[in-house]
């Protein structure tokens, strides 16, 4: 079963050809992050014109690559939310242009559904698999139970911990993206500073990281006024592993709680390579941990089309009113 599938829901125009699920034919990934780096962040309107602009090349790219045609696909699958409207609407009219042009069933896949099933391109998902999904907009620990039946069992209460280092960075002088550099200069620096490590101690599974962030901020005003010039890898290191301190140690106590057969990180953040060494290095041993490689962890279409399978075999196709839906939650599919 080959599905056609499109992701365009924040800065990257994504296209990919998905066989059962499982393999990638093609993945092209479109990024626009240098139209955006001079204001610091994505502009929402930037980024529609920038879909409308790519989305026709590259799903010709993308269908030349897996080399198949209209009439070899099974389905058409897009990420309809959540997301920029403006960005997810340009995917959108591009699938249901695909759909109704080559009378292909339509499947509309949450993004966040999308990450986790990267982690079905690496190797089957086994369940019940907990997923900790670590991205720009999204912190969250969930149980996947079986296919598509997902339960958010923690959440941040406030930031993401993408939204964290891109600001964090943002305060170093980092262009945005800034997760990458600060990964970098964490394994240069040391470990000076000792950040608040919210919610650490609770007995929950939620995250925080607007203190932390704020932290940081104050530590740099402080000693900008009192004229004293910080070692900005130092700082990168300190948050870094506080970050990271956080992130394992609620997974940890996630997996202490349901058990599950496997765990996946997934995530723009899960190429963090700080969190990729703690986590092989404590829960490795105990369960096996699934971290798609980086071209998968970042906004891509073939984990679309591998969360669309799972629809697919259910028959759950939309029709072509499907909308945007900005705010959309992870959807529970009765299996
Ligand atoms: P969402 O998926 O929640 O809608 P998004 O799609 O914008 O948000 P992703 O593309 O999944 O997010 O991830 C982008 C985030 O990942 C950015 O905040 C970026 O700084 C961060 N990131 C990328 N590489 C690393 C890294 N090595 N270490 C830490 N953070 C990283
Ligand atoms: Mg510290
Ligand atoms: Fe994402």
């Amino acid at each position: 079963v080959l599905i056609l599938a499109f992701e365009s829901s924040c800065d990257e125009t994504s296209v990919a050809v998905v066989k059962n699920g499982q393999e990638v034919l093609s993945n092209i990934i479109a990024t626009q992050i240098k139209s955006h780096q001079r204001f610091g962040g994505v502009v929402p309107e930037v980024a529609s014109r920038h879909h409308v602009q790519q989305i026709i090349h590259c799903t010709d790219l993308a269908l030349k690559q897996a080399q198949v045609n209209y009439e070899d696909l099974a389905a058409v699958a897009v990420t309809y939310g959540p997301g920029l409207v403006g960005s997810l609407l340009i995917g959108l009219m591009a699938a249901k242009a695909v759909s109704w042009a080559h009378k292909l069933p339509l499947i509309g896949v949450n993004h966040l559904a999308g990450h986790i099933y990267a982690a079905n391109l690496v190797t089957p998902i086994k369940y019940p698999a907990l997923a900790l999904v670590v991205s720009g907009g999204h912190t969250e620990l969930v149980q996947v139970s079986a296919p598509g039946a997902f339960t958010i069992l923690g959440d941040t209460r406030d930031d993401a911990v993408g939204e964290a280092f891109d600001k964090v960075g943002r305060m170093l002088g980092v262009n945005y993206p800034a997760g990458k550099t600060i990964d970098q200069w964490a394994h240069e620096g040391q470990d000076t500073f000792d950040f608040p490590r919210a919610m650490l101690e609770e007995d929950n599974l939620d995250f925080s990281f607007s203190g932390i962030k704020s932290a940081v901020i104050n530590t740099l005003h402080h000693a900008e006024q009192i004229g004293e010039t910080l070692n900005k890898k130092d700082v990168a290191t300190s948050f870094q592993n506080d970050v990271v301190e956080i992130l394992v140690t609620k997974t940890k106590r996630a997996l202490a709680n349901y058990p599950s057969q496997q765990l996946i990180v997934a995530g723009g953040v899960a190429a963090n390579s700080g969190l990729r060494e703690r986590i092989q290095k404590e829960i490795s041993p105990q369960i096996e941990v699934v971290f798609p490689p980086l071209r998968l962890c970042g906004d891509n279409a073939a984990m679309i089309g591998a969360f669309a399978y799972v629809k697919y075999q259910q028959q759950q196709f939309n029709s072509l009113a499907l909308n945007a839906n900005p705010s959309l939650d992870f959807e529970y599919l009765d299996n």
